[in-house]
C-alpha cells in the first residue's frame, strides 16, 4: 500500500453526481442507475491516480488480476456516497472480495489517500505486517489477508519480483558490471522503486534492508 493523492474529479461525474445519486437512492436495484460510476472517463481517472494498481495490495489490475471500482465506504452503509468522487478508488477482485462490506466507524480501514499508510505498515519479504499497536493497520491487513499465505498467488508474484530485485542488486555490486550495464541496471532499479510500479512498497523496503 502506497500513499496516494486524489486526482481531479472527472467532468462527467462533477456534472451528474447529484441526479445520479438521487436516481440510485430511489431505485438501488436498477442496473443502469447503479453502475453509472463505470463510465470510461471515471474509470480512466481512477486508474490514473492509482497507477492502474489495486490500492490495497499494489497488484496491477488487468488481464491477470481483474480489478474494479471500489467504494471505500460501502454503499450498503451510506448509499449517498455511491457516486462520491472521494469514496471511489480501484481494488483487485481478491482484495475487494475480502473487504466486502467491512465498515466500522470506530475502527475504519486504512485509507491510502488520507492515512500515512507507509509509516504504519511493514513489508516482511512478500507479506505485509503492521507496526505493533496500530490497530487500524492490523484490522486492514488481517481483513485483506496480506499478512498470510492465504494470498498464495499474490505472494508468488511478489516473490518473483524479489528474485528479480535480488539478481539486479547482485549484478550491480559485481565487479564485472561495466558502465553501460550499470546504467541500465540502475534505471531498472529506479523503475521498480517508482510509486507507479507494482509492489514498489515491498521493493523500497527490501532495498532499505539491503542498504542497512
Ligand atoms: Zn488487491
Amino acid at each position: 500500500m502506497r500513499k496516494l493523492n486524489k486526482g481531479e474529479i472527472p467532468a462527467v461525474l462533477a456534472e451528474n453526481v447529484e441526479w445520479w445519486t438521487e436516481e440510485f437512492v430511489a431505485d438501488p436495484e436498477n442496473h443502469t442507475k447503479r453502475y453509472r460510476y463505470r463510465h470510461p472517463e471515471i474509470k480512466a481517472a481512477l486508474l490514473k491516480e492509482t497507477a492502474g494498481k489495486c490500492v490495497y495490495c499494489e497488484s496491477k489490475v488487468g488481464h491477470n488480476t481483474p480489478g474494479d471500482t471500489e467504494h471505500k465506504i460501502p454503499s450498503s452503509e451510506d448509499n449517498t456516497l455511491h457516486f462520491s468522487w472521494t469514496n471511489l478508488t480501484i481494488a483487485c477482485s481478491e482484495c475487494n472480495r475480502r473487504k466486502n462490506d467491512y465498515f466500522r466507524p470506530s475502527m475504519p480501514f486504512l485509507d491510502p489517500y488520507v492515512d500515512d499508510v507507509e509509516s504504519v505498515l511493514v513489508h516482511l519479504g512478500p507479506i505485509v505486517g503492521w507496526k505493533p499497536g496500530y490497530q487500524r493497520a492490523e484490522i486492514t491487513i488481517r481483513t485483506l489477508e496480506l499478512h498470510s499465505g492465504a494470498r498464495r498467488e499474490l505472494i508468488s508474484r511478489k516473490i518473483e519480483r524479489l528474485e528479480e530485485l535480488s539478481e539486479l542488486l547482485e549484478r550491480l555490486a559485481s565487479s564485472s558490471c561495466d558502465e553501460l550495464m550499470g546504467l541500465l541496471l540502475t534505471k531498472r532499479l529506479e523503475e521498480m522503486k517508482s510509486p507507479d510500479a507494482e509492489y514498489s512498497g515491498m521493493v523500497m523496503a527490501a532495498c532499505a534492508a539491503v542498504e542497512r
